[in-house]
């Protein structure tokens, strides 16, 4: 097997965290001894960027935000990507299930904050997965290439050294149901397949597919020995000093 490209370990805090239980986190996260060749990344609520900026050492980890949007200026209660990269930010998840099931994100809106912030030099986790309803209907690699298309068509080839790609079921996010190592490879095989045929074969060996969905320290070891799993794209368990073991499970 050709050696996996660089990991990448995502904490998605979500809508979660107070000051003070974040503060608690971040001693956890500055402590940890991570001595491989790891990207980690914390996501926090906009409102704890400055928090996470003041008290995140590690040098291993970056900051993402949740989400943006490719406009700025008059936009009530949103983030533009001139804000986050006013803050020194340089990665941001895009088209999370959240974002696509309660806020009506459509493919093409993803795909064109994705163009937007890959042009503007961000790094962008591009969420994608299938409900359980499209999975018990056949239909998951048509979804999943479906989302994965629709981002390849807005930008070019060279762009994708600036995307890592998350898988995420929504069926597994945060219901503690974990897609098995099989299911998981399975779709991130059909992924790097669509991506070789479709984009290139160096862009799909260099891509970083993340699994996302009910990761735990107990589970991650499993599925980072999958050929095609990359890292991971973590929720609930983010909040947890066990984070620092999901990370470990990547070396
Ligand atoms: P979970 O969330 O780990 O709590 O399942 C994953 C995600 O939504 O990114």
């Amino acid at each position: 097997m050709a050696s996996k490209p660089q990991p990448v370990v995502a904490a998605n805090w979500k809508c979660n965290g107070t000051v003070a239980a974040l503060t608690e986190l971040l001693a956890v996260f500055n402590d940890a001894k991570v001595d491989h060749d790891v990207q980690c990344v914390v996501a926090p609520a906009f409102v704890h960027f400055g928090l996470v900026q003041a008290q995140l050492k590690n040098t291993k980890f970056a900051i993402s935000a949740q989400n943006c949007i490719a406009k700025s200026g008059a936009f009530t209660g949103e983030v533009s990507i001139a804000l986050l990269k006013d803050l020194g930010l340089k990665w941001v998840i895009l088209g999370h299930s959240e974002r696509r099931q309660y806020y009506g994100e459509t493919n093409d809106v993803v795909a064109s904050k994705v163009h937007a912030c890959v042009g503007a030099g961000l790094i962008v986790i591009a969420c994608i997965g299938e409900t359980l309803k499209e999975r018990e209907d056949g239909r998951t690699a048509a979804v999943v290439i479906g989302q994965l298309a629709a981002i390849a068509k807005t930008i070019r080839v060279n762009d994708w050294e600036q995307v890592v790609v998350a898988y995420e079921p929504v069926w597994a996010i945060g219901t503690g149901k974990v897609a098995t190592p099989e299911q998981a490879q399975e779709v991130h095989h059909i992924i790097r397949q669509w991506m070789a045929s479709n984009v290139g074969a160096e862009v799909a060996s260099k891509l970083r597919i993340l699994y996302g969905g009910s990761v735990t320290a107990a589970n991650a070891d499993t599925l980072y020995r999958c050929a095609d799993i990359n890292g991971f794209l973590v929720g609930g368990a983010s909040l947890k000093p066990e984070f620092t073991k999901i990370i470990a499970a990547t070396k």
